[in-house]
């Protein structure tokens, strides 16, 4: 029977793992920690019962992704939840940009930019069906939709500060900003408005969705589907050493390009592992989950009902911290991100009891304290939430790194979204999971289309890693390449 190892059981080499073994491989997946999960892990961080996402929160990308689909997680549990509004960005005056499912309602609550939102993203989201798979996969492929590819991407492009120039009023541009920010990119650079847009239309096509149960349910769907197709899963294995793995005709890793050199060393060819040492990190995350009673008490009526809301004020602040963090400043006012993923799930809170997940941006690295800020924030726009906060857990850099080197400095991206890795992923090929190394494959969040708990980047490995054997990978949506 033809063998395959996969390092690493974030989503992508769970779904690696799943779609390989669903192809007829005999699957074993090694993983350092004592769960499989990675990035999509969840926990009872404060109070017992209260449900805290550590690290991924919010699935636009992964509701719709054709990987996740292919294989039906439905039937291994998971469930998917909508809240009313998608995300909100409130501003010091009480209004917001305001984001829901709906392109026409969004465009309604946007008043005068209505009409250019819907320009810019209504045509793409009709038809995201269709275009995901070309934008979920390498980005050199050849297209299966090489119009609405071209459509979509040209916007992409831009700078993110460029793009704003469509909108006038102050709630367009800092909802637009906020989105954009999420790539930890100075949104003066081309292509950083790549990441907010595909996000944007993600989102409006099936919604800003959590996992019901927490993310690990994303996770524990896939290990099941695993499981289900013959596969094993040791936990408790770090790889340090090409000299653990055991046998196999396909291994593949879940892993950041540095400890890909580091196991392999000179198993790589000399080109590979250059790139793979020189693959630039990103900026940082610091997290701060809370226990509130009675839930934010947000000044601005739609983010209390938000799955997502961006505390970061107006787009030219955004723009000020985004470039602060690059220079590695930590801002006064740091860009915040929180989810409110109850408001969706309430099987997370205890009585009246909520779990509030944030994270700021912050430096590579960063080894400060940045409590108070985060906090700072919520006051500006929520005045009274430190009063109704029970209970409180921060997560460092550090910490995040100790927990999973693939986020080390904080960079929960797993590698900095500048141009050639945002296009090309850890190393210029045409194959971007190809490590040049026979029947060896690099899964993570690296490669195309990136970070996520979309499992698209363990879905292009796998697929890889079948043409190496022969084999057309079979499954909807797999990569042309
Ligand atoms: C705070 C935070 C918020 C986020 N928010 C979101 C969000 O809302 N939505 C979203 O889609 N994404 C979000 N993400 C990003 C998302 O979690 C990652 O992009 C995703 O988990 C990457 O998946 P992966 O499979 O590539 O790797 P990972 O999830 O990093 O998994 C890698 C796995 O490999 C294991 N491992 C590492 N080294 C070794 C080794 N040497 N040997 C064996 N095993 C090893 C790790 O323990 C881990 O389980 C967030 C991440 C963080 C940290």
């Amino acid at each position: 029977m033809t063998r395959a190892v996969v390092v690493g059981g974030g989503p992508n080499g769970l779904a690696a793992a799943a779609l390989l073994a669903t192809s007829g491989l005999k699957v074993t997946l090694l993983e350092a920690a004592d769960e499989v999960g990675g990035g999509t892990r969840s926990r009872e961080a404060i109070l017992p019962g209260l449900l805290h996402d550590h690290c991924s929160a919010i699935h636009p990308m992964a509701v719709t992704s054709p990987a996740l689909a292919s294989l039906d997680l439905g039937r291994y549990g998971l469930r998917w939840r909508l809240p009313d509004v998608d995300c909100v960005h409130p501003l010091d005056d009480g209004t917001a940009g305001v984001l829901v499912r709906s392109v026409d309602r969004t465009a309604e609550l946007l008043g005068t930019d209505g009409a250019r939102w819907k320009t810019l993203l209504g045509p793409s989201v009709a038809r995201w069906d269709e275009l995901s798979r070309d934008v979920m996969g390498p980005l050199l492929a050849i297209p299966s939709h090489p119009l609405l590819l071209a459509r979509f991407g040209l916007p992409t492009l831009l700078p993110a500060t460029v793009l704003a120039r469509s909108f006038r009023t102050e709630q367009a541009r800092a909802l637009w900003a906020g989105v954009a920010a999420h790539s930890f990119r100075p949104l003066t650079a081309p292509l950083s408005s790549a990441i907010g847009l595909g996000i944007l239309t993600a989102g409006h096509a099936a919604g800003w969705a959590v996992a019901e149960g927490g993310s690990r349910s994303i996770a524990r769907a896939l290990e099941k589907a695993l499981l289900d197709h013959g596969g094993v899963v040791a936990t408790g294995v770090r790889v340090t050493s090409a000299r653990q793995l055991p046998p196999a005709d396909v291994t593949l890793f879940d892993l950041d390009p540095g400890q890909v050199a580091a196991i392999l060393s000179d198993r790589l060819p000399a080109r590979t592992r250059r790139a793979y040492t020189r693959f630039r990190r990103g900026a940082g995350a610091y997290k701060i989950d809370l226990a509130v009673e009675g839930g934010v008490p947000w000044t601005n009526g739609y983010a209390r009902r938000a799955g997502t809301v961006h505390l970061g004020g107006t787009m030219a602040e955004v723009v000020r911290a985004a470039r602060e963090v690059h220079a590695g400043r930590v801002p006064e006012r740091p860009f915040v991100l929180v989810g409110q993923q109850y408001l969706a799930d309430p099987s997370r809170s205890v009585g009246d009891v909520h779990p509030v997940w944030a994270y700021a941006h912050v430096p590579h690295g960063y080894d400060g304290d940045l409590t108070h800020a985060v906090l700072a924030q919520l006051e500006r726009f929520a005045p009274g939430t430190r009063e109704r906060i029970v209970g409180l857990e921060t997560t460092t850099p550090a910490q995040f790194a100790d927990a999973n080197p693939n986020f080390a400095g904080g960079d929960i991206l797993t590698g900095a979204k500048t141009i050639p890795q945002l296009v090309l992923g850890a190393r210029p090929a045409l194959d971007p999971y190809s490590t040049g190394a026979p029947g060896v494959f690099l899964c993570s969040a690296a490669t195309p289309p990136g970070p996520g708990a979309h499992g698209m980047c363990g879905a292009g490995a796998a697929a890889s890693a079948l043409r190496h054997l022969g084999i057309t990978p079979r499954w909807y949506g797999a990569p042309a390449t």
